[in-house]
């Protein structure tokens, strides 16, 4: 540390005098050389700086201190600072002034700058608040963050003030009220909410530090903060998407478990029932192939408003897949309150709805289910939420099956029945490998000339703990499952090389047709007409010698995939036969509008035929009638007695097929029996 020196000068800073330190310290022990200023030695750009502001002082009067660096004799640089004040002695004017070493103070400043430049490039804010939370200091990106200004300095501002307390409302309590000797810093890392200089609100880190005196009361606080509302809002966001459907914004399945079963824990307490309803829209795939899969949307978003409008405000409503949605309802009072209000719900979505100027016919199918005892005493809450949504949803299948648009409350026997079809539909994936599919035989008969006209294949399952098994039994789960392709395929495959067979040993009349029953998935898939094709010419039999028969259900349903399936089909001479018509969905205008070529009086009906007292004979007549004004061929099925064949004749039909003529027979008894008669290649000997 050198001396400090002292020196006297006149108006223009001349020195005219200085002690040793001076000498020592501004001049490298020198001696005053007369007229120079005490900067004589600074280097050039600081000494015009100081002579700038020597003019500026004599001008306003502001008091005189400069800074600037000089080099020592050993080759070293010092920050000199000089300051001089005047003083009128005899009515002389003079200045006395003092000149001091402030190397390490202009070093420590040097450094501060450098600190404060690498904070505002941090992007965080720094701001050191005195012991009563006046701004002490900020840098830069305070000024934006937070809104604090020159002014905050002079406590003008409220901006830091209103940081300030900010981060004493939401600072832990304890960070104020203990105070440990041995550290003297009390350091929080947290997030507070901070109304921003544009008025919005933002979300701030802090690191806010409390640094001490020795009693223990406050010195200052230091805090850094920066700004994470991107992130914050960000990560809300992605939390969002993670528990809520896209399409109606509503929770998705994940949300709705956790709050079923948050519902559950609570009923543990409260014994408030808790009941899940899982509705289903009806055919919702037919909108979408009718009218487009942007309406079908649109068909979605609407039935979820409705829904949301039919619940109160404490139900949860949740879409958990394509159609499916699933309300949440606490405290109703019982099984049959839980009915009427999932009635109400579904009769909200029920009706006819406008979208985008078409009349769509909305309705759904609800099952309930409410939690039981038996859950709450051996299921946790979350495990229990999972088997309540899934007893709904058996509930719903319930509800479907008889019918749709109705709603079905759950019950343990549809629990076996659910678990049972769980079952079957794995033992039906093994069924094909396993060889466990057959084929038996019926024939049809022309009614005028008794000769067999074409022979129906039906499918058996040979079920190895539960025996034969027709396709009743099973087609509902191969159609759900898509099984029901492969499995038509070895269908057609197996009765077309058995019908090849036949006709080449001349067991058949060439000409006799192979009746198949295909389903309506199987004529929705676009494949389907080239796997015919395939099969037809592998066991070149020719298109026009097969016939598909299919439900009525397919007739009415107006899929256009499935009339573009069909239309193709005929085109190649493949002809279509509507099966068990005349049971319940009969739209005889659709026969109209549907290609097919001919009918298969449902059994109900021929049943009556012939009867004493009249039975349906004016229905199956009218229905005959109509059908040949559309040219199609009519066959009665389930024709059991000569009565009914003479009876059949005389109304007209085309085709009999029952079994009075033939009972189903497998290939062996078909070859041997049947056809070995004859009754392939000629008229059937009259019984
Ligand atoms: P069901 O009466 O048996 O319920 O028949 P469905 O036609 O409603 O068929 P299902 O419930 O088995 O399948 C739901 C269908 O809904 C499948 C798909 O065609 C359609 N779907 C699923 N998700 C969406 C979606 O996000 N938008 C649209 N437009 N359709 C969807
Ligand atoms: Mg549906």
């Amino acid at each position: 540390m050198l001396p400090i020196g002292v020196f006297e000068a006149d108006t223009d800073c001349r020195v005219l005098w200085a002690n040793d330190g001076y000498r020592t310290l501004v001049l490298g022990g020198a001696a005053i050389v007369a007229g120079t200023a005490p900067w004589v030695n600074a280097l050039p750009q600081e000494r015009t700086d100081c002579e700038q502001q020597w003019r500026a002082h004599k001008e306003t009067g502001a008091p005189f201190s400069v800074q600037f660096r000089i080099g020592t004799p050993a080759g070293e640089t010092v920050w000199v600072q000089v300051s001089a004040e005047s003083n009128i002695s005899h009515g002389v004017t003079k200045y006395f002034g003092t000149a001091i070493d402030c190397t390490s103070a202009m070093q420590q400043s040097a450094l501060s700058h450098q600190l404060v430049s690498l904070l505002d490039a941090s992007g965080e804010a720094v701001l050191i608040f005195d012991r009563a939370g006046n701004l002490q200091f900020a840098n830069e990106v305070a000024t934006t963050m937070i809104g604090v200004t020159e002014s905050s300095l002079t406590n003008t501002d409220v901006a830091a003030r209103t940081f300030m307390q900010a981060i004493r409302d939401q600072l832990p309590r304890e960070l104020l009220e203990q105070y440990d000797p041995t550290s003297p810093i009390n350091k929080w890392h947290g997030e507070i909410g901070f109304r921003s200089p544009d008025g919005l609100p933002r979300t701030l880190s802090v690191v806010v530090q409390v640094t001490r005196d020795r009693d223990g009361s406050v010195h200052h606080w230091s805090v850094i903060a920066s700004d994470i509302t991107e992130a914050r809002q960000l990560q809300t966001e992605l939390t969002r998407q993670a528990t809520h459907d896209a399409l109606t914004s509503l929770p998705n399945r994940v949300l709705i478990l956790r709050k079923i079963a948050e519902a559950i824990e609570r009923s543990r307490t409260t014994k408030n029932t808790v009941a899940v309803l899982f509705i289903d829209i009806d055919k919702l795939k037919h909108v979408n192939d009718t009218i487009g899969h942007a309406v079908g949307d649109q068909f979605i978003v609407t039935i979820a408003q409705r829904l949301v409008t039919a619940t109160r405000p404490s139900d949860v409503v949740a879409r958990i897949g394509g159609d499916e949605f699933v309300v949440l309802c606490e405290g109703l009072l019982d099984e049959h309150v839980s009915m009427e209000v999932a009635d109400r719900i579904r009769l909200s979505i029920t009706g006819p709805l406008i979208l985008q100027g078409i009349e769509i016919d909305s309705g759904a199918s609800v099952g309930v289910a409410l939690v039981s005892q038996e859950m709450l005493r051996t299921e946790s809450s979350v495990d229990a939420a999972v088997t309540l949504l899934r007893c709904a949803d058996t509930a719903m299948y319930r509800a479907k099956q008889r019918g749709r648009g109705r709603c079905e409350l759950y019950n343990n026997e549809m629990h076996s029945a659910a678990r049972e079809r769980l079952v079957l539909s794995g033992q039906l994936e093994q069924a094909l490998a396993a060889r466990q599919f057959s084929l038996v035989y019926q024939p049809l008969i022309s009614a005028h000339t008794n000769r067999t006209v074409a022979i129906e294949a039906l499918l058996r399952w040979n079920h190895p703990e539960r025996g034969e098994l027709s396709p009743a039994t099973f087609l509902e789960l191969a159609e759900e499952s898509g099984l029901i392709n492969p499995i038509g395929d070895w269908v057609l495959g197996a009765a077309s090389t058995a019908i090849r067979g036949w006709i080449d040993s001349g067991l058949l009349d060439r000409h006799t047709a192979l009746h198949v029953n295909v389903s309506r998935r199987q004529l929705a898939d676009t494949t389907f007409v080239d796997r015919v094709s395939t099969i037809l010419s592998q066991t070149s039999l020719d298109a026009h010698q097969l016939v598909l028969e299919t439900s009525e259900s397919t007739l009415i349903d107006n899929n256009p995939t499935i009339l573009r399936t069909v239309t193709t089909l005929k085109r190649q001479g493949v002809r279509i036969a509507v099966d068990d018509f005349g049971t319940g969905y009969s739209s005889l205008s659709s026969l109209r509008t549907f290609p097919a070529d001919q009918l298969k009086l449902d059994g109900t009906l021929v049943r009556d035929v012939g009867r004493t007292d009249g039975g349906d004979d004016p229905i199956v007549r009218s229905l005959i009638q109509l059908a040949h004004s559309l040219n199609l061929t009519v066959i009665a099925e389930w024709v059991s007695t000569s009565d009914q064949v003479d009876r059949l004749r005389i109304l007209g039909c085309d085709f009999l097929q029952g079994h009075h003529i033939s009972a189903p027979l497998t290939e062996k008894a078909m070859r041997e029996n049947y056809l070995g008669t004859g009754a392939g290649a000629g008229p059937v000997p009259a019984k």
